[in-house]
């Protein structure tokens, strides 16, 4: 081992690439990980042209990059781009991290895990709860199994477009096991009250809610909006007036699956507390 080689002593280089990226909080938050678990490395915004995700890609890890984190709109490209995919990015159809190997990349999906860490981190841990997934993209996709595996009693997808949903429960019979998976539209969601009901669709971002029937929450219940940053959406305010007891939104999820992430690529897992705490501060509140 030659100690004077570059390639030994260099400062490991990490990113997060999409199209736009400017706007991207990842690189605070991986940049107090990385401070707070004294890890030696760098983290910055990748812009890739959208017809240029594989090229940028590609120049990046002969750059000498280690690891990428992938956002919109390139995580289905980055699922095409590797085939050794962990169990729960394969089922995703989506990749939003990938790990330089010996031969190329390695790719993962996070998403489920960090709004799973989230709930938990929230106090209300899927585990044995009555769940509405609504939604049927790529977001609702990548948290379907995770939800499963955490235990959900049962486990509900709505989406405007019926068949969608319905295509997902068929997509994940295979890993249900336990016959908790259910799919239909919104007027099919309000059977039986939910504890938690997550927002996966991207309404909030045209400040409209999906129009969810009465009935949906349960005493004590979580809404959770996986759109973050943008304070009482209008999916949260209908949750109140509807009757959940408490709101939240996806910044959690944000930094959870930042941690699993860093966990891959450094195999130290960060406290994400004072992460969560510093975003919260600077991020329009939910009141
Ligand atoms: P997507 O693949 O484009 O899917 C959009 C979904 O929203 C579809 O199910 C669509 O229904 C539904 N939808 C769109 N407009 C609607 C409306 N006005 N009313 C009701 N339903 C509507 O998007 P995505 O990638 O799944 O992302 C969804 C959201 O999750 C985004 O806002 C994104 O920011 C957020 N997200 C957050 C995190 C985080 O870390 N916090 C991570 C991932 C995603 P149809 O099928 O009928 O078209």
């Amino acid at each position: 081992m030659n100690p004077a080689d570059p390639a030994l002593t260099m400062t490991d280089r990490y990113a997060v690439i999409g199209h736009p990226i400017a706007h991207s909080k990842s690189p605070a938050i991986h940049a107090a990980f990385a401070a707070q678990t004294a890890q030696d490395m760098t983290y910055e915004a990748l812009l890739a042209p959208l017809d240029g995700f594989v090229e940028t890609v590609a120049r990046f890890r002969e750059q000498g990059g280690r690891g990428l984190n992938v956002t919109v709109p390139f995580k289905e490209e980055a699922w095409r781009l590797t085939d050794r995919l962990s169990e729960r990015a394969r089922l995703a159809g989506a990749v939003n991290t990938l790990v330089v190997d010996g031969h190329g990349f390695s790719g993962d999906n996070t998403d489920g895990a960090g709004l799973v860490r989230d709930l938990e981190f929230l106090g209300c841990h899927p585990a044995g709860a009555r769940v509405m997934l609504l939604g049927a993209g790529g977001a609702a996709r990548g948290v379907v199994l995770p939800l499963l595996e955490a235990g959900a009693a049962r486990l509900f997808i709505a989406n405007r477009t019926p068949d969608r949903a319905r295509a997902l429960q068929a997509h994940f019979a295979g890993h249900d096991a336990r016959g908790v998976l259910r799919a239909g539209g919104w007027e099919d969601a309000a059977s039986t009250p939910c504890d938690i009901v997550i927002n996966a669709t991207s309404a909030s971002l045209s400040d409209e809610a999906p129009p969810l029937p009465a009935g949906l929450y349960a005493p004590d219940s979580l809404a959770y909006d996986m759109v973050y940053g943008r304070g009482l959406t209008a999916f949260l305010a209908q949750a109140r007036a509807q009757g959940a007891a408490r709101v939240a939104d996806g910044l959690g999820m944000l930094v959870e699956q930042a941690a699993e992430a860093f966990a891959l690529w450094r195999g130290v897992r960060p406290d994400t507390a004072p992460v969560r705490a510093q975003l919260r501060a600077a991020t329009p509140s939910l009141a």
